[in-house]
């Protein structure tokens, strides 16, 4: 479904220059769910964010649905990543004057589509339908990242990427959130590429694939 060959990340110029990435390859499947772990600073936001086509590599290519993407320029980068990707962050990033349904279904909103109804099944799914009116600014962190996991899958993406997505909470709601995940990716059929420090809270997932100084060492059947 997605595929990153020989990809290669350096920030800055000269005496300030990172390299943050070197030679990774590998693919995701439909369906599949993989963990990238790694220690802070190893590179697993930079792999994520070249994945989801957020930011360009330096070297290599990020191959979507058999399209290759290195030679596309912003706007068919930004059409590409709203059809086939969604997003979940470490901070739920909600617009905290919307409420809950406003902000799950905006990606429908940009790609100029009416998800309404996508919107509210998903908030029914995660468990939030009686917040769905309620200002994002007057839920909890656990029920706004419950929400931004509904608004990452309303555009019905191949492939949800999510960076940290449970590294702002305390362990119980992790769990919670954790478990919503997998029940999503079983009950969807889709595709998660997820980025923790902690491998242990995902349990059984099908792939783990560590990154360590921007390099892929190890990529195998959890
Ligand atoms: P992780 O998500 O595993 O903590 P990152 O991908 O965020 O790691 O960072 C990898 C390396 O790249 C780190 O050394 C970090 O300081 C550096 N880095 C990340 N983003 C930038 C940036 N925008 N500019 C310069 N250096 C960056
Ligand atoms: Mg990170």
């Amino acid at each position: 479904m997605l595929s990153v060959e020989n990809l290669a990340k350096v920030y800055g110029s000269g005496s300030t220059e990172v390299r943050a990435l070197s030679n990774v390859t590998f693919s995701i499947g439909r369906g599949e769910v993989v963990l990238v772990v790694g220690s802070s600073g190893s590179g697993k936001s930079t792999l994520l964010n070249l994945m989801g086509l957020l930011d360009r590599p330096t070297d290599g290519r990020v191959t979507v649905d058999n399209i290759d993407t290195s030679g596309m320029d912003d706007g068919r980068l930004s059409s590409v990543r709203n059809k086939k990707l969604g997003f979940v962050f470490q901070f739920s990033n909600l617009l905290p004057d919307l409420t809950v349904l406003e902000n799950v279904m905006l990606p429908g909103h940009i790609g100029g589509l009416d998800c309404r109804r996508e919107a509210e099944q998903l908030l029914e799914s995660v468990g939030m339908s009686d917040q769905a009116h309620k200002r994002a600014n007057q839920i909890s962190g656990g029920q706004a990242q419950r929400a931004a996991i509904a608004r990452g899958l309303v555009n019905r993406p191949a492939l949800v990427l999510a960076d940290e997505p449970t590294g702002n909470l305390d362990s119980a709601t992790a769990a919670a959130v954790v478990d919503l995940l997998k029940s999503m990716a079983t009950e969807l059929g889709q595709a998660f590429v997820i980025v923790t420090h902690d491998r242990h809270q995902f349990g059984e997932v099908d792939r783990v694939v560590t990154v360590r100084d921007g390099k892929m060492v190890e990529a195998m059947a959890a």
